[in-house]
C-alpha cells in the first residue's frame, strides 16, 4: 500500500474474519507452542484445535498461487502435502470463536494479530498490503483513529520474523526421508513442532 499514514481502522468485534469459512487460520510452530501454553495442551490436545487443509488451487491459478496466499508452506503429511490452521466447525467459524468474540485472544496466532494487514519482505522493511479478504469484508476499515505506521511496520517485522523460522521448519520437515509414513503423521508433526526451539532442525527424536 502506497501509504499508512491516512489508514483509519476500528476493530467492530463483528468475528466477520472469524467465521469466513474460506479462510484457514495458518498457523506457524510458533503459534502452536504459545497456544498450546495456552490451553495447558499436550499434542493429543493440540491435533483436537488444529486442521490439516489441501488446498485446490482456483481456475487459471497454480499451486504457487495458493502458496502465495499461505503464511506457511504445505507440509508433507502421511495423506499428502497440507495447510496446518486452526480447526473450523462445520459451519466455518473459527474453533475459538465464543459468540463473536475469541475465546483464545492473548494466544491467538500471529495472522489474527496482524489482521487486516498482510506482510512480505522488502528492502528498506516490510512490504504492508491489506489482506484480500480484509479489503472486501472487514468493517473497521476507515473506522476510528488512524493506525501507528511505526506500530504497525513493527508488528510486520515481528511476523516476518516468525514466518522465516516456520518456513525453516517447514524446509527440514519436508526434507526428512519419505520411506516411512509414519514419520509424517500428524502427531509426530505436532510434536516436532512443541518440542522445536527457534533455530533447531524440525525431525523429531527417533
Ligand atoms: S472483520 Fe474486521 S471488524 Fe470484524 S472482527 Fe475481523 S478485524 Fe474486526
Ligand atoms: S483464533 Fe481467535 S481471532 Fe483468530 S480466527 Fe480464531 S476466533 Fe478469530
Amino acid at each position: 500500500m502506497s501509504s499508512l499514514a491516512n489508514f483509519r481502522f476500528h476493530c467492530t468485534k463483528c468475528g466477520a474474519c472469524c467465521k469466513y469459512p474460506g479462510l484457514i487460520v495458518n498457523v506457524t510452530p510458533r503459534d502452536v507452542r504459545v497456544l498450546a501454553r495456552h490451553l495447558k495442551a499436550d499434542v493429543a490436545g493440540m491435533l483436537k484445535v488444529l486442521g490439516f487443509y489441501q488446498v485446490e488451487p482456483g481456475e487459471g491459478q497454480s499451486q504457487e498461487d495458493v502458496q502465495e496466499r499461505m503464511v506457511f508452506p504445505a507440509l508433507k503429511t502421511h495423506r499428502g502435502p497440507a495447510y496446518l490452521g486452526l480447526l473450523k466447525r462445520s459451519t466455518g467459524e473459527c474453533t475459538f470463536l465464543a459468540g463473536d468474540t475469541c475465546s483464545a485472544y492473548p494466544a491467538r496466532p500471529r495472522i489474527c494479530q496482524t489482521f487486516p494487514f498482510s506482510f512480505k519482505p522488502a528492502g528498506e522493511g516490510p512490504e504492508i498490503s491489506v489482506a484480500r479478504f480484509a479489503a472486501t469484508s472487514c468493517p473497521g476499515i476507515g473506522q476510528g483513529g488512524f493506525v501507528n505506521p511505526a506500530k504497525v511496520k513493527e508488528t510486520g517485522r515481528l511476523a516476518l520474523a516468525e514466518i522465516g523460522e516456520a518456513r525453516a521448519f517447514a524446509r527440514s520437515w519436508n526434507g526428512q526421508p519419505e520411506g516411512d509414513p509414519e514419520a509424517f503423521k500428524p502427531a509426530r508433526l505436532v510434536g516436532a513442532m512443541l518440542a522445536r526451539k527457534p533455530g533447531a532442525p524440525a525431525r523429531p527424536k527417533k
